[in-house]
C-alpha cells in the first residue's frame, strides 16, 4: 500500500516541466499574495488563452458554442472559468475547485495610531495562525482603499528592493521570563499584534507628530486621508519572493501557499485543456479560512448563478436543467493536506499521512472528532478517480489530516456537495501549513497540475 515517490521515476523531460511549472508557480505566488491579486493573475492569464469575460457576453447577446472559453469574476475576489463541452451541460460539469485566500493579518477599520513616539496600525487576524510566528518578520502591505467617490487605490508596500518594509517587535531575551512562562497561544496575543510603521515626528507638530507625519505620507504617495482607512482592505502578508527550497531546490518555499498551490495548479490544467467531452470549470474563491462565508466565499450564490448564466448563453437553461447539471457534476474540491513531519510524527498516522513527493493527495474524508463537518466523498467516485489517475500515469496518495482527535479541518467540498455532486477532497500536501513561510514538493505541485488536468479531460 506504500505508494511510490514520483522523484525516483521522472525522466529528463518531465523533470524539465515540473521545473518550468514551478518556475511560474514561485511568480504567481509572488504577484498574488492577496486574493485580489490572484484573481487579477488569473483574468490576465485566461484572456491570454482566448477566455473571454461572460458579462461582456451577456451584454452583447452573444451564444456559447462547444470550444467556447469563458469567465465571470466576482467581486474582484472570486473567478470562474468554463470551456465548454460538446455534451449537453445537463449531463454534468467537470469542476475544479481551490481558494486564493490565505491566513494574514488585517487592519482594524480604525488602525492607525500613536504610541511613546511610534506610529502603529492596529489589527484583526484572518484565519488560523500561530499568532508568535508573524513577530519579528519584514511584512509588507497588500490591498485596497477606497474612498468615498468611488476611486479604489491600490497599496503595495514591502516587496520592491527599495520598499521599506513593516513589522511585529517582540520582547528581548532578556526581559521575558515572565513571557517565557505562557503558554504559546498566549505568548503573542492578537490584541498585540501592532504594525509598526514609523518612528520619525513631523517637525513643527505639537500632538501626536509621527502619526501626523505617518498621515502625511499617505496623503503624499497614495492621495488618501485617515478617514479613507474606514472603507480600505489592507492585508498584511510577509514580505518577499517564493524561493527554492532545499540544497537539491525540490521544494518551494513562499507565502500563502494554502491555497494557491492548488488554485495554480488547477488554473493551468484549465487553461492547457481546449476540447473537452464535457464542459469543463475552474472555481476559485475567497474566504475559505474563516468558513467559506459572505458574497465571495464558496456559499455565496456566485457558483450556482454563474452556471446558471453560462447554460442560459449555451441555449439550454431551466431550473431543472441547471439543477441536472449540477446533480451530475463532479468535482475535485481542492485543498492543502498536512505533510508528514518527521519531527511531529507523534501528530500523524504514518499509513493514512501524506509524504512530500508521493504526489497529489487524495482525501476521501476530512473533518474532526469523528469525521465532523466532513464531506466524506463516496466509494464509487473515489473508484473512478483512481482510475483517471492511473490511466494517465498520475502519481497519487490517500490521507487523513493527522491523528483522530488530534484535530483537523474543513473545506469547500461539503458546499458544492450540497447539490448533490460527487466531490472528492484533494490537493498538495504543506510543511509548516499557515506560517508566514509554508513549504511544498515540486514534484507534488507537478502531479497536483497532471491529476486536474486527467480529471478534465476524463472524468
Ligand atoms: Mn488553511
Ligand atoms: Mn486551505
Amino acid at each position: 500500500m506504500e505508494r511510490k515517490n514520483a522523484w525516483k521515476e521522472y525522466n529528463e523531460i518531465q523533470l524539465n516541466s515540473l521545473r518550468e511549472l514551478s518556475e511560474g508557480y514561485k511568480g504567481f505566488l509572488d504577484n498574488g499574495k492577496t486574493e485580489r491579486e490572484c484573481v487579477k493573475q488569473a483574468v490576465c492569464m485566461a484572456e491570454a488563452h482566448g477566455f473571454r469575460n461572460l458579462e461582456e457576453l451577456i451584454e452583447k447577446g452573444e451564444k456559447l458554442n462547444a470550444g467556447d472559453k469563458v469567465y465571470a469574476v466576482n467581486m474582484k475576489k472570486g473567478i470562474m472559468m468554463f470551456t465548454i463541452g460538446e455534451e449537453c451541460m445537463t449531463k454534468g460539469i467537470n469542476i475544479l475547485g481551490a481558494h486564493i485566500d490565505s491566513p494574514r493579518i488585517d487592519l482594524k477599520q480604525n488602525p492607525l495610531y500613536e504610541d511613546n513616539d511610534f506610529a502603529y496600525l492596529d489589527t484583526h487576524y484572518y484565519g488560523g495562525i500561530k499568532k508568535y510566528q508573524w513577530v519579528t518578520l519584514p511584512l509588507a502591505m497588500h490591498g485596497v482603499v477606497a474612498k468615498k467617490d468611488g476611486t479604489v487605490i491600490d497599496v503595495v508596500v514591502g516587496e520592491d528592493e527599495s520598499d521599506p518594509v513593516v513589522g511585529i517587535s517582540d520582547l528581548l531575551i532578556h526581559l521575558s521570563g515572565e513571557q517565557m512562562q505562557k503558554t504559546a497561544a498566549k505568548v503573542i496575543e492578537g490584541e498585540d499584534l501592532n504594525i509598526l510603521i514609523g518612528s520619525q515626528p513631523l517637525q513643527g507638530e505639537e500632538k501626536e507628530a509621527v502619526k501626523a507625519g505617518i498621515v502625511k505620507i499617505l496623503k503624499e504617495k497614495y492621495d488618501f486621508e485617515e478617514e479613507d482607512f474606514l472603507s480600505a482592505e489592507i492585508e498584511i502578508v510577509p514580505a518577499g519572493k517564493a524561493r527554492d527550497f532545499g540544497l537539491d531546490r525540490s521544494m518551494v518555499m513562499g507565502y500563502g501557499q494554502d491555497d494557491r498551490v492548488c488554485s495554480y495548479t488547477s488554473l493551468m490544467a484549465m487553461l492547457e485543456v481546449e476540447k473537452v467531452k464535457k464542459t469543463a470549470c475552474c472555481i476559485l474563491v475567497d474566504k475559505e479560512e474563516i468558513g467559506s462565508v459572505g458574497a465571495t466565499g464558496m456559499e455565496s450564490k456566485f457558483f450556482e448563478n454563474t452556471v446558471a448564466e453560462v447554460m442560459n448563453l449555451v441555449g439550454c437553461y431551466s431550473d431543472l436543467n441547471l439543477r441536472r447539471a449540477l446533480k451530475n457534476s463532479k468535482m475535485l474540491s481542492s485543498d492543502v493536506s498536512a505533510a508528514f513531519d518527521p519531527i511531529y510524527a507523534g501528530a500523524f498516522e504514518k499509513k493514512n499521512s501524506a509524504f512530500f513527493g508521493r504526489g497529489v493527495v487524495f482525501n476521501k474524508y476530512t473533518g474532526a472528532r469523528g469525521k465532523s463537518s466532513s464531506n466524506d466523498a463516496n466509494a464509487e467516485y473515489v473508484g473512478e478517480v483512481r482510475r483517471i489517475m492511473d490511466e494517465n500515469g498520475v502519481f497519487f496518495q490517500t490521507a487523513e489530516l493527522g491523528k483522530v482527535d488530534f484535530g483537523g479541518g474543513g473545506t469547500i467540498a461539503y458546499i458544492s456537495a450540497l447539490y448533490d455532486m460527487n466531490v472528492i477532497d484533494s490537493g498538495v500536501a504543506v510543511l509548516s501549513m499557515h506560517a508566514p513561510w509554508e513549504i511544498t514538493s515540486k514534484a507534488d505541485i507537478y502531479e497536483a497540475y497532471k491529476a486536474y488536468k486527467a480529471f478534465l479531460l476524463n472524468a
